[in-house]
């Protein structure tokens, strides 16, 4: 039965101090950068998000906007060809022995045509009816697409209807063109074939990649730079959490002189208001252990520790003990409260005078220890102006006055290498005064 509960003990034991160990590890993890881990995505999802919206909008736009620009350049290109030869050359069009002449000018020459599309890349067609009689147009192999016709619906549109016709999506000779026909017509208005002009779609798609790879470079440039301003912002703010995070371990282990960086508390957001709420607590923390909750005087342990650090340093000093006259009997004639109150009155009379040379604190029920750092005779004459303040004070409680007086025993701190010693010597020297019929000090 023992064994079994020592072996149910010693490990839970063992496990509690390993848990405790492992949440300690976590916590500090969780400083180093957890955070950040997740400020980061935060940034950079919604980037990512934008980027691809503005680029699908953007390319969508441009496409739109180039075509636009692509319909108006092969316009101006069909329009143009059939003016040269209109305003230029009299007489109708005929086709004959392979040869397209006007009036009796032959103008089976593509010169013009390979000049065109050398400095604008259109590829243009004369088609007599709806067969390609001269064209720039040629296959992967350099064959050209002479002898080829046009297709169904352009010959309907164009020929027939006599309509101007524009496609975004042509096949002409295997390759994939945006394309414009407009009808070759004689003077008396009869159609005799077709005047095409086109751009490879391959030349818009290389354009629109170009736009894609912009956007894409602005996109990695704009994620680089959020980065870093996070990064760059998040660090100031992880640093201060830190502070404030070890600030508080320092707390929770009992360090209550430990402090917190200006640059904390002087944000101007939650991080400082959490550093001056910690602040503010440690202060409350620190009266609590120090200070006695009636009096706020230090309390009798504090007082020991005040001391004994001057006592340390070889710091001059001298211990004042005093003590209320006849307390128990204001608790009796007036009441506990009226008691307390004569406590809070007494203890601000001597925080008066001892504030700028020492401290106080309160020692027992009515009894005070003070410690000035002044030499002995210095200590005696403010000594006595306390008793007489004391004395002259009005104590009106609830309309009652009451009179109190107060014993006082006064030791030099140079007399003895001990302070406690010297806190002995301020005792006797007190019961000396209760001895001697009280209201004295006793020097
Ligand atoms: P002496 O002049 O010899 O000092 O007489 P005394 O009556 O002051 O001394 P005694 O030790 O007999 O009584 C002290 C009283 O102080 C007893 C206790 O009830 C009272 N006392 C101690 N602490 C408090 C307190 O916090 N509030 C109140 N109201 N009374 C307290
Ligand atoms: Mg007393
Ligand atoms: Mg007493």
């Amino acid at each position: 039965m023992t064994r079994l509960l020592l072996r149910n003990t010693l490990p839970r034991k063992i496990n509690y101090a390993m848990i405790k160990k492992i949440k300690e590890d976590n916590l500090l993890m969780e400083t180093n950068g957890g955070i950040r881990k997740k400020l980061l995505p935060i940034v950079i999802f919604p980037i990512i998000l934008l980027s691809c919206l503005i680029t699908v909008t953007g390319v969508t736009l441009f496409y739109g906007f180039y075509t636009q620009s692509i319909r108006n350049e092969l316009v101006s290109t069909t329009d143009t060809l059939l003016d040269c030869l209109n305003f230029a050359i009299s007489g109708d069009y005929r086709y004959e022995n392979e040869m397209l002449l006007k009036g009796d000018l032959n103008i089976t020459d593509s010169t013009m045509l390979l000049r065109i599309k050398e400095q604008s890349q259109i590829d243009t067609t004369f088609f007599w009816d709806n067969l390609r009689i001269m064209t720039t147009i040629e296959d992967e192999y350099g064959i050209s697409a002479v002898d080829t016709k046009a297709v169904n619906e352009v010959t309907e549109i164009v020929l027939n209807q006599g309509q101007r016709y524009f496609s975004k999506n042509l096949t002409i000779n295997g390759s994939k063109y945006i394309g414009y026909y407009v009808p070759l017509k004689n003077a008396g208005g009869e159609i005799v074939g077709m005047i095409f002009a086109g751009k490879q779609k391959d030349l818009v798609y290389k354009k629109i990649i170009e736009v894609i790879i912009w956007f894409a470079v602005f996109s990695v440039i704009m994620i680089v730079v959020s980065v870093i301003i996070t990064l760059k912002f998040s660090s100031s703010m992880i640093a201060d959490i830190n502070g404030i995070n070890r600030f508080l371990k320092a707390i929770s282990e009992g360090n209550l002189r430990s402090t917190l960086g200006n640059c904390v508390v002087k944000r101007n957001d939650e991080i400082g208001s959490i550093g001056l709420y910690a602040l503010k607590m440690r202060d409350n923390l620190q009266k609590l252990i120090e200070r006695d909750a009636l009096t706020e005087l230090y309390n009798r342990r504090s007082g020991h520790n005040m001391l004994s650090a001057i006592s340390q340093k070889n710091e001059l000093y001298c211990v004042v003990m005093c003590d209320i006259d006849f307390f128990k009997k204001v608790n009796d004639t007036y009441g506990h409260d009226a008691g307390d109150f004569v406590l809070q009155e007494v203890s601000d009379l001597i925080k008066k005078n001892v504030s700028d040379y020492g401290f106080a604190s309160r020692w027992g029920g009515e009894e005070f220890l003070l410690v000035y750092r002044l030499g002995y005779e210095e200590t005696v004459a403010k000594t006595r102006q306390l008793r007489e303040s004391i004395l002259e004070h009005d104590f009106i409680y609830e309309k009652t006055k009451m009179d109190i007086t107060m014993t006082f025993g006064v030791a030099d701190g140079t007399e003895y290498i001990r302070y406690e010693n010297v806190i002995k010597k301020a005792d006797e020297k007190l019961y000396v005064g209760k001895n001697n019929g009280r209201n004295q000090v006793v020097a």
